[in-house]
């Protein structure tokens, strides 16, 4: 088990990378504390498969270091790193039984079969493989097949940490949701370092402490899924993260007050002239707007009811604006206004939360 530490990391698959374009990875410092349990959550093509075939060694980066306890490892090869890696795509033995295909790690590191029969038996209790040890894996669902992949990610006692690259995309809805609890009972009893790679927030959410929003080759944020919600540091994470996502709404300043047109919107952010000439963004999520007696005036373009709740699509001066309220609330006819709850609304620069 390892603290794993990415300095200065950038990677480009073109040969002569120019634009900023051409870098998969365009900054990344991050650090991934021994035995958390991380999501990485980002639209698709946004560099997360490119970061961990690094961290796993699969992918040499054009710059930069990866550290497992401050060892560099950029020179050790993938098995040496002791990183279990799981794909979208069961990797499984088919001609093989259940049974050889989860031993089969421990027999490459030379264990007795009294030892390997110890940690398969142990194993395959864990991802619910018992019953049916001595089948041929050809045979088997999708999903039986990913619990093998899983399993075999988890035999081996030694394993710095065990990514996971959208390994749910194959499964069933049913299953998908009976595996991803199991995912999260496994990380509270094994404590080891997952990454869990995903582009869906739902997947990202329920499984880590810790989310690392990517877009453009960068990290965004890091955060608890509570402080992605509640202060997303860039407009991108504000708008992907949420259902719907956070209003973003372009603004002016006007002395030390933020307008939207002609409009003072008070927000949580601290505003200072350096913000002048920039582009400047309000972001406000759905459920910090209410209907009020003043404020923005808008017109009601569609409500939809989701159950326990109406999500009200607004419009103001050709910008939309959304708010969720409580199904029972009965909505304004006419002269229509939202209020901002002050606290929740933040002042964006170049998409940065001020
Ligand atoms: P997805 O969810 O679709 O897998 P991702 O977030 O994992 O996307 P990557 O697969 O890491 O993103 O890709 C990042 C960028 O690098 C993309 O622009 C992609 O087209 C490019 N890329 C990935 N693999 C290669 C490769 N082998 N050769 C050239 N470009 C590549």
């Amino acid at each position: 088990m390892a603290n794993i530490k990415l300095e200065g990391l950038r990677h480009s698959y073109a040969d002569n990378p120019k634009n900023d374009e051409d870098w998969a990875l365009k900054q990344i410092d991050l650090e991934w504390e021994d035995g958390g349990a991380y999501a990485l959550l980002g639209p698709s093509g946004c560099g997360k498969t490119t970061l961990l075939n690094i961290i796993s060694g699969l992918l040499q980066p054009s710059h930069g270091s990866i550290k497992f306890d401050d060892l560099e490892v950029n020179q050790i090869s993938t098995d040496k790193r002791d990183i279990a890696q799981i794909f979208q795509f069961p990797v499984v033995y088919d001609t093989m039984s259940v049974y050889d295909n989860l031993a089969f790690p421990l027999r490459n590191l030379g264990l007795s079969e009294e030892k390997v029969n110890e940690r398969v038996t142990e194993i395959a209790q864990l991802v619910e493989l018992t019953s049916i040890l001595t089948s041929r894996a050809s045979g088997l669902t999708a999903g039986d097949k990913q619990k093998i992949s899983l399993g075999r990610g988890l035999v081996r006692t030694k394993v710095n940490a065990i990514l996971f690259d959208e390994p749910l995309t194959v499964i069933d809805p049913h299953l998908k949701w009976q595996l991803r609890s199991k995912l999260k009972k496994l990380h509270k009893l094994l404590n080891r370092t997952m990454i869990y790679v995903t582009h869906d927030q739902i997947e990202a959410l329920t499984f880590a402490d810790k989310v690392v929003v990517m877009n453009f080759g960068e990290v965004l944020q890091i955060g608890t899924p509570v402080e992605l919600f509640e202060k997303p540091k860039h407009t991108f994470v504000g708008h992907f993260i949420g259902s719907p996502g956070m209003n973003i709404l372009p603004c002016k300043l006007d002395g030390d007050n933020t307008k939207i047109g002609q409009y003072i919107i008070e927000t949580a952010s601290q505003v200072t002239q350096n913000h002048k000439g920039k582009n400047l963004e309000i972001g406000v999520r759905p459920e910090f707007i209410k209907f009020s007696d003043d404020g923005l005036p808008v017109s009601i373009v569609k409500v939809s009811n989701v159950g326990h709740a109406q999500i009200v699509e607004t419009s103001f001066e050709g910008h939309k604006i959304k708010l969720i309220i409580d199904e029972d609330v009965v909505l304004p006819s006419n002269n229509v206004h939202l209020s901002f709850n002050k606290e929740k609304t933040y002042l964006y620069v170049d998409s940065w939360l001020v």
